[in-house]
């Protein structure tokens, strides 16, 4: 028996993470198992089904690296992958579950079902429509259904059966058909409705495992009554927890982004997200934190996923992000980041840019957080100069100690031209061991905060020697030289 799990999602929106991470735990399993996994767009619902939200569904998986083996991108032997252009399949099953009476046309207009739902809700009781129209003489119902425009077709729930199954993360789960009233399945034979659909398809796929989130619980036992009555295999079942925000309700806009998008503007990469994505709800045991694909492929089972709901943490994420900036080399580094660094950085030699994005490297969560950390490499600072003040040091005393800093700098004998620049380049050892030797053993912050302050216009950088090894001395003077003036 050949694994095959799929994804259904339904293009009424952006891939959303919990989308994401249902897929990638089926992407998982499958590659694990030597199985297939499929992508199957869900788009019955014509009015909120938009060819955008299916576009950025693909591209947002393939951003991640979670790649069908068959999709309606890429095709494959169970085609098409789209169910509007599977009506045909559906309105076979339809036909046959009215012919066999196992499902019956309801005549009870919208306006009757709305009533009895709020009757019953009145009444504190579940919601359920038992439909009367369910012993309705089929040729009766034939004759009726060409008459009325107002109906739909709806699955004989039997009633007092207790349908259970085997979930694998859930274990044992039992259902009482009679909680589930006579659902629906279609509008019209050609309509389908999401419970029938899915059903037909994952037996017309023949999908091995249906792999998605808890939220879908509710279905299972519809979706195997109607299995049963199609005469289909089963497949196994297995129901993610939920993803939850920090306060443990279900993940929500309210908690912050949850579309991948958001996350992938933000300047998360995709290894970094899919690595955290794997951990919620998959605990491997261990502190191990970081996984590659290859290692998550390698080590996923679904038997240590667990019941209780994830937390998405995004302090865990920003860490997580950190750990795989900080593993990339520095040209990797700068094609990823390039977007995120203030737009004219292209005018500087590449070495320089390199050498910018090496600093910051070890400090970075998120890649969009470049720009704002570099953009004094980039054009000269701009700042108040009260930010150049240390303590309790007067205007003159700042001017004093700027000028120290100037005589010193100027007097750095080391002139060493970096790759790709022109102008004199020492390290930031020996800008740091000239300016040891100068100053003694006295206060530093003197010196070296104002002289920090001047090079970036930021109240938080990296420490001035590393910042001057980079500007280089003519542009470290010039920065110097220019705070001077604003402070006569
Ligand atoms: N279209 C459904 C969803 O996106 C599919 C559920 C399923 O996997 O059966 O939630």
């Amino acid at each position: 028996s050949t694994i095959r799990v799929r994804i259904a999602p339904s293009p009424t929106g952006f891939l959303h993470i919990g989308t994401a991470r249902t897929a990638l735990f089926n992407y998982l399993f499958a590659k694990q198992q030597g199985g297939q996994f499929i992508i199957r767009i869900e788009d019955t619902d014509i009015e909120r089904s938009k060819p955008e939200y299916e576009k950025n569904i693909f591209e947002g998986l393939r951003w991640l690296g979670i790649d069908a083996d068959e999709s309606p991108e890429v095709g494959g032997p169970f085609g098409p992958y789209r169910q509007s252009e599977r009506i045909g399949i559906y309105r076979k099953y339809i036909e046959q579950l009215l012919a066999e009476s196992e499902a019956f046309y309801c005549f009870h207009s919208e306006k009757e079902l709305e009533d009895e739902k709020n009757n019953l809700l009145a009444a504190k009781r579940p919601p359920l429509h038992l439909c009367e129209y369910r012993t309705m003489d089929p040729v009766e119902a034939a004759t009726l259904k060409d008459v009325k425009s107002d109906y739909i077709i709806r699955f004989k729930t039997p009633a007092g059966r207790k349908i259970g199954f085997a979930d694998l993360i859930r274990g044992e789960l039992s259902f009482d058909s009679d909680l589930l009233g006579d659902f629906s399945i279609a509008k019209r034979p050609d309509i389908p409705l999401y419970n029938f659909a899915v059903v037909a398809d994952d037996y017309e796929m023949r999908i091995s495992h249906v792999i998605r989130g808890e939220d879908h619980i509710a279905n299972t036992p519809k979706q195997i009554l109607l299995a049963e009555a199609l005469g289909f295999t089963q497949p196994v079942w297995a129901h993610l927890p939920l993803i939850l925000g920090p306060d443990r309700s279900k993940l929500s806009k309210r908690h912050g982004a949850t579309s991948v998008d958001e996350y992938r503007e933000q300047g998360y990469l995709p290894e970094a997200l899919v690595n955290f994505m794997a951990l919620l709800g998959w605990n491997p045991g261990g502190e191990r934190e970081i996984f590659s694909k290859e290692e998550l492929i390698r080590e996923f089972s679904l038997e240590k996923v667990q019941k209780s709901g994830a937390v998405f943490d995004v302090k865990k994420l920003d860490w997580i992000n950190g750990e795989y900036i900080r593993r990339l080399p520095p040209e990797e580094l700068l094609k990823r980041a390039n977007t995120f660094l203030p737009s004219n950085y292209t005018l500087y030699p590449i070495p320089y840019t390199l050498h910018v994005l090496v600093l910051e490297q070890p400090r970075l969560h998120k890649l969009s957080e470049i720009g704002e950390r570099t953009d004094y490499f980039f054009r000269p600072p701009e700042y108040d100069k009260e930010l150049l003040r240390w303590k309790d040091m007067s205007d003159e005393d700042i001017s004093v100690s700027l000028k120290r800093s100037e005589k010193i700098v100027s007097g750095i004998e080391y002139p060493r031209p970096l790759a790709g620049q022109t102008g004199r380049q020492v390290s930031r050892d020996e800008i740091k061991k000239v300016f040891f030797n100068e100053i003694g053993e006295g206060d530093k912050g003197a010196i070296l905060w104002p002289l920090r302050a001047v090079l970036t216009g930021k109240g938080a950088s990296p420490g001035p020697f590393e910042i001057m090894e980079i500007l280089g001395v003519e542009e470290s003077l010039a920065r110097i030289r220019a705070a001077k003036k604003k402070l006569m």
